[in-house]
């Protein structure tokens, strides 16, 4: 489910987040590894404040492996502590509540000092709609709890999971708006599929898609659709076009009088991409983070 996101959601969802850190030590903030930070709520800093914090980048599965390691070095350099995981599989989630643990570490130190017994780390899982929250604290609570779906302002009692002896979870995640002012923060989200075809274009996502990739991954098209390699400018849109069209033509994606149907070609390049059927590819680097161009 698409939601709209008002200005008075967005300051609802804020304050429920803000609501629950008091019950809080740490927060997990979950972002897709294939776009750390399209995936990023823009006013994170501000919500979470002075709550240590773990950055989880989910779909590690669907992500370059070796950006991947560029990510967790670059903001395990801003501080945060950082882990990879895939919550469909469950690989590496059980680093969640060992690395949460450890930021609570010297708080816990402190209170077993005046003679309070350790208690579990509580935390609370915040992204936006469709990172994998549900999916993650299913897979943390090795059960089937929260139920996938995203209302924002909709509020069920809350409860506490268990996950092992040493966490427990809240069972209802933040769910926080994603950083839709950007249009090309739009197209990254809405080809990992977490921004819904209605509201852009389908043609213009797989434009954008094939783009990237070409850029980035130009064996990942040679390999998938057979797509000739050579020199492009892919500043030029036509030769962006050039490809979608050659696709389109291996594909069998014709309309009548032998031309290209870009908009069927378009959806199976999407399809193929999200299923990550063109090779394990991250959208954005941490050099163009640097250089504010993400
Ligand atoms: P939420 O809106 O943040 O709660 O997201 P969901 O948990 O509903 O997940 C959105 C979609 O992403 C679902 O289709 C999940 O199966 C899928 N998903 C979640 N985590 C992963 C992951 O680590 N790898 C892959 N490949 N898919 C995932």
């Amino acid at each position: 489910m698409t939601i709209q996101w008002f200005p008075g959601h967005m300051t609802r969802a804020k304050r429920q987040i803000q609501a629950k850190l008091k019950l809080i030590d740490v927060a997990i903030e979950l972002l897709d590894a294939r776009v750390p930070l399209a995936s990023r709520n823009p006013m994170i800093d501000e919500i979470l404040p002075d709550k240590p914090r773990l950055i989880v980048l989910n779909k590690s599965d669907l992500a370059d492996p070796r950006m991947t390691e560029e990510w967790m070095a670059y903001f395990t350099a801003q501080g945060h502590s950082c882990v990879a995981v895939d919550s469909s599989t469950g690989t590496r989630v059980g680093e969640i509540p060992v690395k949460a643990k450890a930021l609570v570490a010297e708080k816990w130190a402190r209170m077993a000092a005046k003679g309070m017994n350790p208690r579990a780390v509580r935390a609370l899982i915040v992204g936006i709609p469709n990172v994998g929250k549900s999916t993650l604290i299913n897979r943390l609570a090795g059960r089937n709890i929260a139920a996938t779906g995203d209302r924002p302002g909709v509020t069920k009692g809350q409860q506490w999971i268990k996950v092992g002896t040493e966490m427990e979870l809240l069972d209802t995640p933040g769910i926080l708006w994603p950083k839709f002012e950007d249009q090309m923060v739009g197209y990254r989200l809405a080809m990992t599929g977490a921004i819904k075809e209605e509201i852009l274009n389908v043609e213009d996502i797989a434009f954008f898609a094939i783009k990237v990739i070409a850029s980035r991954y130009p064996d990942a098209l040679s390999e998938r659709f057979g797509v000739e390699e050579k020199e492009r400018d892919l500043d030029n849109a036509d030769e962006v076009v050039a490809i979608m069209e050659e696709i389109g033509r291996k594909r069998g994606c014709l309309v009548s009088g032998g031309r290209i149907d870009l908009e069927k070609t378009s959806g199976i390049i999407l399809r193929d991409m999200r299923a990550g059927k063109m090779g394990r590819v991250t959208l954005e680097t941490p050099e163009e983070a640097q250089a504010g161009e993400v």
